[in-house]
């Protein structure tokens, strides 16, 4: 298991990074220091009286534009993983070159044991606590581990309400209605796709059918699942938190989905729709014979114990940090391809940052148009990242961090902060 922190598995993706780069203490440290840290007490009527938890925002770093980054509800969102979130995200921006700085915020809480009455009004609290942080040009949340687009609008409308504004561009991830960008809930897994089939062009891997695993099926992972299969790919296993399903010839994801929707869970939805699939644990499913990982759910989730057992020739990590450290050596030596989170998820902040753009506008893109400018941002990152990763015959994600630290160094010398 992951004994160490996530922000400590940051520093060390970061100093392999400066080692290359031969950075001085002066930059490391500005590389390793947020900006700002926002902790504050929030306190909630619920059902069974006024109840307080904690509300975060962590300001990396915005020396490449406003900070921007998820807010996740989640009862292990403490500062240490909300840190290391917001730094992923700088580096993320950097690495596609979107010119937006890094942040992260989080309620540590579990919103399953809330009703939705409860978490609008955690949601609102949230906003309350953050009103004066938060901004278009300065600070801008989105949606992030259980945190939904709905969120996103109760935010808005606390901001708004306490601020006397319109200001839509203040979050991203919203309802089409309140000027939400069309594309943005598949994002995530959208731009995942257009990397992975970048891989497969330039390592010359045949393309179909390869079997697929995907560890986490809310939206992201459903997504990712949905699209994969209608381009030919093999789904032969997903799970949520209860746990998951295989079939090495395959199945449709869309039935699992739809019937899990109504189910509850992904094992129930097996059991309606199709008996020849077997049921497996989240360990299983991280452990079973496919050709594409994709960890879409918790951090930490492959680890020094596993590592060795997964068969997969390319991981692609759609979850925020699923793969320690220590298992990305062994992995390396292994000669399994890791697509980094800070390449292979960062869709979804790239279509956020085209969401904000058309707020900034008050003028709107079709899906068609969100694409075709998602698609070579994604391609042309991940082709940077690759040539990157040859010229120094190192990991993908050792590459990307790399590029993202260089352009964030770049605009913080550019600005006389270092
Ligand atoms: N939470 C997503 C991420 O980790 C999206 C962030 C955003 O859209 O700002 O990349």
């Amino acid at each position: 298991m992951n004994t160490r922190t996530p922000f400590q598995n940051y520093q060390t993706n970061l100093k392999k990074a400066a080692k290359i780069l031969n950075l001085n203490d002066k930059e490391i440290h500005a590389l390793v220091t947020p900006d700002k840290i926002i902790e504050k007490k929030i306190k909630v009527k619920t059902a069974s009286g006024e109840k307080e938890f904690l509300a975060y925002r962590v300001q990396f770093n915005n020396a490449r534009g406003p900070y921007k980054g998820g807010i996740r509800f989640h009862p292990e969102a403490d500062l240490d993983e909300v840190k290391a979130l917001a730094a992923a995200m700088a580096i993320k921006c950097a690495v596609v070159n979107i010119p937006l700085g890094g942040a992260k915020g989080g309620v540590q809480f579990n919103p399953k044991d809330f009703s939705e009455k409860e978490i609008e009004e955690v949601s609102r609290a949230w906003a309350h606590a953050m009103v004066e942080d938060i901004g278009k040009d300065k600070d801008i949340p989105a949606p992030d581990m259980y945190t939904t687009p709905q969120i996103m609008a109760y935010i808005m409308d606390e901001f708004e309400k306490n601020t006397g504004r319109s200001e839509p561009g203040v979050i991203t991830g919203k309802p089409i209605t309140l000027g939400g960008s069309l594309g943005r809930t598949p994002a995530t897994g959208q731009g995942g796709v257009y990397v992975l089939e970048k891989l497969l062009e330039t390592a010359n891997i045949a393309k179909n059918p390869l079997k697929v695993a995907i560890q986490g099926f809310g939206n992201t992972g459903y997504h990712i699942a949905r699209i994969l299969h209608a381009l030919g790919y093999s789904i032969v296993a997903v799970s949520d938190s209860k746990g998951g399903i295989y079939n090495v010839n395959g199945f449709d994801p869309e039935k699992i989905f739809a019937t899990k929707v109504e189910q509850g869970s992904v094992e129930s939805a097996a059991e309606e729709v199709d008996s020849s699939l077997k049921i497996i644990t989240n360990e299983e499913l991280l452990e079973c014979e496919c050709d594409v990982l994709i960890p879409a759910a918790l951090d930490g989730a492959i680890h020094k114990s596993n590592a060795e057992k997964i068969k997969a020739q390319i991981i692609l990590e759609i979850a925020n940090g699923p793969t320690t450290p220590e298992a990305d050596e062994i992995l390396f030596k292994r000669g399994i391809t890791v697509v980094p989170d800070v390449l292979a998820n960062a869709g979804g902040v790239t279509v956020s940052y085209f969401e904000w753009v058309q707020n900034g506008m008050n003028f709107y893109w079709t899906e068609k148009e969100v694409l075709e400018k998602l698609k070579p941002i994604m391609q042309g990152a991940f082709t940077e990242v690759w040539a990157r990763a040859k010229k120094h015959s190192i990991s993908l994600r050792d590459a990307a961090f790399l590029i993202g630290v260089e352009r964030i160094l770049e605009a913080m010398r550019a600005r006389g902060r270092i």
